[in-house]
């Protein structure tokens, strides 16, 4: 790595250390040995949506009972028909072959007498989600990242912020428009820890920033999805797709003050357990003929409409059927969690919420991981693949994660010798900033944003919520503009601006979704259900 002032030259900036990032980094290292890797990641090395997944890995695994046909339907139905079907059956093809190879890196799923242990989850019409008892994410970020510091051409940054791409934009000074052929060179990176700007000029950038929880109240995701993906493609004028459709997982747990929400894993419900309304009635059968494994957004709909009909906080989640060792042994977590608030699942019903969990769409790529800026590919959950149309089956996003990453490094053994050494990339500049804003400001900004977002654009929404959440943004925009451009650079500003440019495109998408579909609903939209 070649470093001059606060300029640094790497052939592959890769941001984010989840399973995308990761995973792409250990691919591009062992087959250009020649080349030099930085990943730069805002946390420390592990923190991630990845590092919290629990349930695990969906892959067609026993084929005697299973089939890729199966797995695609499930997906697809899922995906309320908005699915790519090309991109569903390809990552679906591929999934044992990628499964392998995290095997290989090191990854221990779950097995009995030699043979792994196959979960179910809402959606799946078979078993074949590899796991880690339930704590999936946690083990495959641990193997990633053990494999990933022994590759000496790869350079492992934390507490390295990406503020925003570079372009032409910022080279020639062009203005650039989202129809433009525009070239990403790289990003422009704070240093946390030396308060420094850096500019990374790169021959190949990877967005794998993950996710953008954050902008809701309750999420399950940690407090670095704030959808800095999303807000530096939007910049840089990249193509963003189906926003508007997030997720809402139905079963977090129910603690108030803790953040982020601890989920209870949508396994749980693969082993049988049964959800009751606040007075322990059973309830799913009135939503969907399969009841408790019926897909998430129909899951999490059925719980919000029983909390709005009863006004009670919470619903319950009942465990107690369940053999205790065979529930304490595939989820010791979740277990051991609930035993910290008081509550036995051998008697106690567990209390449960909806919660902000994933955004399905993002930055378009298509097959081969590419965005719609040249060399700016991009991975994982900041990106819209095509795979999970308008709702996520369980358990198909880490594997999205890792067949993109690998379709994008495939794509870079074809055309990397081509791609030549940007140039004439200025150096960050910051004259011109008056440093005497509130810090306080940004949180009481931050919380803004999250109460909009979560009264007006959550899992009903409806015309009037919509114009309110548009109305009350803007004006935040407009705050968050003087607050970025008169207060010293910090993480804190810069997720700001992220978090309200998300909020603000989830929300003009969804003002544009004309139909109830997969994970959007509208109330005014009833007569009109896909
Ligand atoms: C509680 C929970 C449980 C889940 N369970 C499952 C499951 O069982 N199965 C499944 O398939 N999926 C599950 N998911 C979803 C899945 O974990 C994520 O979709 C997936 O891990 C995303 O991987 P990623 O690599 O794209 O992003 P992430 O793992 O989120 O990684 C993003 C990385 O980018 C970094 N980053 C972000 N912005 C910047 C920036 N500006 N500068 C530098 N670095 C930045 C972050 O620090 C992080 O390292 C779960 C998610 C949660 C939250």
């Amino acid at each position: 790595m070649k470093t001059s002032e606060n300029r640094i030259e790497t052939d592959f900036l890769i941001i984010g250390s989840g399973i995308a990032g990761l995973s792409f980094a250990l691919k591009i290292a062992d087959f250009f040995k020649d080349s030099n890797i930085t990943i730069i990641t805002k946390g420390e090395k592990n923190e991630s949506n990845t590092k919290y997944a629990q349930g695990g890995i969906a892959s067609v695994w026993n084929k005697t009972v299973d089939s890729f046909e199966q797995h695609v339907q499930d997906t697809l139905i899922a995906g309320d028909d908005l699915c790519d079907e090309n991109i569903v059956r390809m990552v679906i093809k591929n999934a044992p072959k990628r499964l392998k190879e995290l095997i290989n890196w090191g990854v221990q799923f779950d097995k009995e007498n030699n043979n792994y242990l196959l979960g179910r989850e809402g959606g799946h019409s078979q078993d074949r989600i590899l796991h880690h008892k339930d704590i999936t994410g946690f083990e495959i970020e641990r193997a990633l990242i053990a494999k990933v510091e022994k590759q000496k051409n790869i350079q492992f940054l934390t507490h390295h912020y990406a503020i925003d791409l570079i372009t032409e934009h910022q080279v020639n000074k062009k203005k650039t428009h989202r129809k433009d052929r525009i070239t990403c060179f790289g990003a422009y990176v704070l240093d946390e820890k030396q308060k420094i700007v850096k500019t990374f000029s790169a021959k190949v950038t990877m967005l794998a920033t993950g996710g953008n929880g954050q902008v809701y109240n309750v999420t399950t995701n940690p407090i670095v999805a704030t959808g800095d993906g999303i807000g530096m493609a939007y910049r840089a004028k990249a193509e963003i797709s189906e926003v508007e459709f997030i997720q809402f997982h139905p079963t977090a747990l129910y603690n108030p003050g803790e953040y982020p929400a601890f989920l209870i894993s949508e396994a749980v419900r693969g082993e049988g357990a049964i959800l009751r309304d606040y007075y322990g009635n059973k309830f799913m059968h009135k939503y969907d003929p399969r009841e408790e494994l019926a897909s998430r957004d129909i899951v999490a709909r059925a719980i919000d409409n029983e909390l709005k009909k009863s006004g009670t906080p919470h619903v319950y989640l009942d465990c107690t059927h369940i053999p205790y060792n065979r529930f304490q042994k595939h989820f010791p977590n979740i277990t051991e969690k609930c035993l910290s608030l008081g509550i036995d699942i051998r008697k106690d019903y567990i209390p449960v919420s909806p919660a902000q969990h994933y955004i399905c769409g993002g930055v378009n790529i298509n097959k081969k991981a590419k965005t719609s800026i040249k060399n700016l590919y991009a991975c994982g959950e900041v990106t819209r693949s095509g795979l999970h149309g308008a709702n996520r089956l369980a358990s198909n996003s880490l594997l999205e994660g890792i067949v993109f990453a690998h379709n994008a490094f495939k794509n870079l053994t074809k055309r990397y010798h081509k791609i030549k050494t940007p140039n004439n990339i200025p150096l960050w500049n910051d004259s011109g900033v008056v440093k005497n804003m509130e810090k306080v400001l940004i949180t009481h900004d931050r919380n803004e944003v999250k109460t909009i977002m979560s009264n007006y654009v959550g899992i009903v929404r409806s015309n009037e919520r919509l114009l309110r959440a548009e109305r009350r943004l803007k004006v935040l925009y407009e705050d968050n503009k003087r607050l970025y451009d008169h207060s010293e650079l910090s993480v804190d500003v810069c997720e700001l601006r992220n978090l309200i440019t998300t909020a603000y495109l989830i929300t003009q998408f969804s003002k544009k979704r004309k139909e109830n579909r997969g994970g959007f609903y509208s109330a005014d939209l009833v007569n009109n259900n896909h």
